[in-house]
């Protein structure tokens, strides 16, 4: 086995996490090598190349093959669990490089969540949870914390769109435009939204109608040639729509690989060593040494021996790494998994041509009436069969291709086929279907661990996943089917259809939970910092930290915890010795 050099800073997988703190570290000196199991693709392998539906969104050129990264999932316990695909690309930049580019702040409540609920509805409401299991805590830290960081994420990382509330003030730049549910910003985002096409406008009449607060949603897609503080400077957005699912040839959409790494590369202190498939970490005396990875260009095994160890290689990923180290965190790691499943609502509309398929995937409308708490005045009228916590996110998504969306058509129009093809090439350009982003809770029997049945190729037992819907997801996903399906008929749809059922799966690009940061370490994993109770100088990345979740995905908090982390590091808030000591 060959000893590497030592490094300070030794990242494990090089995706949306990881980018900031190892450029933040990098820039202050350490010397950081990030391991990454994918490929180093740059934004030339894009160039030309990308514009092909049946290449990266059907085969999934970008994802990893099964047998590499392989999961189980069983929404039963008493089942056996079976293979599933895993959706996340393999890659230097991870997932940041094929996702969509929604990108959110949470709310100050999500980051209280029990305190909210039991002050709103008190424990006799919320009885039906705890027999479902749910073990729902606060975050250890305050949005207020985190709002200086979600700044430094939005201008570093660049993100458009028209703010809802700055310093307490709703809405003051556009009446019409802003979230007036936002969380208070310090100041304005450093762009513009995208613009909207005719389905966001078809969206938006349809909400406006009901009395609704629709707006843009924000993206971390350059709306404009943005430089962000580092210098880096990144061109405007073409709508070319082949975003999600592909990676932007025009370096518009931002990932860790085009939007942070190129800053660390050029301090000389940051090494990527791509093809590089971390098996496990070696640690004596509560302290991490190194880990052990495998070159899988060459098949020989390496050591690698640093000070701090970065857990980037996504939930899980990360959370079979440590089992697989024997790092168990006192029975914590693996525990109070989330993501999220709900209702599918589509629409047709026979008065007009939507161009759905026009600009990218988040070119969209959205709302958050029913999201949160912020409905809630309305959810206390309902009967105890029906009440429910939380809710979701509503939008019209763009980027709809033709073969990407065969399955939205009304249950009475075969999927394959010539009916098929007939009915698609007469209705395609008049069909919506929502996205509908429900917040699940996390519980007991929600978890991920070590597959006793499956191992990769490489002999490791495979993560695997479990999970149901529990009462509260599948009454809220009622009621977001009847909400959505309102949204379309006042928006003038001749055809509503869909699901009101949950169905969980084991990933759906926002698998978060399992490594829980608190305040309690009999409780979680990790403490505010996202540093290890179990072994200090192991910190955790990822949306893997997260207590609870929300109605809006995850990875602007992830990017932004990561700078959170970085700065406790640089400014000795965290001992590397003691998880307790914190200043
Ligand atoms: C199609 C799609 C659309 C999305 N759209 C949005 C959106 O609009 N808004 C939003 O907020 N989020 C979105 N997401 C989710 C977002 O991509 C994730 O939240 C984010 O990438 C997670 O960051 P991460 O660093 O934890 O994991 P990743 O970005 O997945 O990075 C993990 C990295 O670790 C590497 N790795 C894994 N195992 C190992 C190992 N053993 N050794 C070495 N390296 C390893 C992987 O190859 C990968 O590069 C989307 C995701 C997808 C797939
Ligand atoms: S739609 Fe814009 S951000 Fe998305 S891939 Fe095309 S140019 Fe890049």
């Amino acid at each position: 086995m060959a000893q590497q050099p030592r490094k300070d800073v030794v990242i494990i997988g090089y995706g949306a996490a990881a980018g900031p703190i190892s450029t933040e570290l990098a820039k202050a000196g350490y010397s950081v090598v990030a391991l990454e199991r994918g490929e180093w693709r740059t934004t030339d392998d894009f160039s030309g190349r990308t514009f092909d539906t049946l290449r990266f969104a059907h085969r999934g050129e970008l994802l990893p093959k099964q047998s590499e990264v392989a999961l189980t999932f069983r929404s039963d316990l008493e089942d056996v669990a079976r293979p599933t695909q895993y959706i996340m690309a393999n890659m230097v930049g991870g997932a940041s490089v094929h996702w969509s580019g929604q990108s959110w702040r949470y709310y100050e409540e999500d980051f209280h969540l029990r305190t909210t609920l039991e002050e709103m509805y008190g424990a006799e409401r919320l009885a039906y949870l705890e027999e479902d299991g749910a073990n729902i805590q606060d975050w250890p830290l305050t949005y207020e914390e985190l709002e200086p960081y979600y700044d430094k994420m939005e201008y570093y990382i660049g993100v458009g769109g028209f703010p809802g509330n700055i310093q307490g003030e709703i809405r003051p730049v556009n009446p019409e435009e802003g979230n007036p549910f936002e969380a208070p910003r310090e100041r304005d985002f450093p762009m513009r939204p995208l613009r909207d096409n005719a389905t966001d406008i078809t969206f938006r009449e349809g909400a406006l109608a009901l009395g609704l607060n629709p707006f843009h949603v924000p993206t971390a897609i350059n709306t404009e040639a943005y430089t962000n503080p580092d210098g880096l400077e990144r061109p405007a957005c073409s709508y070319c729509a082949f975003c999600t699912d592909y990676g932007c040839w025009n370096d518009s959409k931002a990932s860790s690989l085009v939007a942070l790494l190129p800053t660390a590369l050029e301090t000389g202190n940051m090494e990527v060593r791509p093809n590089s498939h971390v098996l496990r970490i070696n640690h004596e005396n509560g302290r991490a040494v190194s880990v052990d990875y495998l070159d899988l260009i060459t098949g020989e095994q390496h050591t690698q021996p640093g000070d701090i160890f970065y857990m980037g290689a996504y939930t899980f990923q990360n959370v079979r790494t440590l089992l697989h180290s024997g790092i168990t965190g006192g029975g914590q790691v693996g525990k109070y998994f989330m993501n999220r499943s709900g209702p599918s609502v589509s629409a047709y509309f026979d008065d007009r041509y939507l161009n759905g398929w026009a600009g990218p995937a988040v070119q969209r409308q959205g709302l958050d009436d029913y999201n949160g708490e912020n409905n809630a005045e309305e959810k206390m009228q309902l009967s105890d069969e029906d009440f429910f916590v939380r809710g979701a996110f509503i939008g019209s998504p763009s980027q709809r291709h033709p073969l990407e969306a065969y399955n939205i058509v009304p249950p009475d129009v075969p999927r394959w086929g010539r009916a098929f093809k007939d009915y698609w090439l007469e209705n395609f350009n008049r069909i919506i279907s929502l996205q509908i982003l429900q917040e699940p809770l996390p519980y007991e029997t929600s978890y991920i661990d070590l597959d006793p049945n499956y191992v990769d190729q490489y002999g490791v037992p495979v993560a695997r996943v479990q999970r149901q819907a529990k009462q509260n997801e599948i009454r809220m996903s009622r009621y977001m089917f009847q909400k959505a399906t309102e949204i379309l008929e006042a928006a003038g749809a001749a055809r509503v259809w869909g699901n009101s059922t949950p169905r969980p799966t084991a990933t759906m690009t926002h698998d978060t939970g399992g490594l829980r940061m608190g305040s309690d370490p009999s409780m979680s994993v990790t403490n505010k910092y996202g540093q290890m109770w179990e072994i200090p100088n192991i910190l955790v990345g990822g949306g893997a930290l997260l207590p609870t979740m929300s109605g809006h995905n995850p990875t602007e908090t992830i990017w932004t915890l990561s700078y959170w982390t970085a700065d406790a590091v640089l400014e000795n808030k965290i001992d590397l010795e003691d998880a307790q000591a914190f200043t």
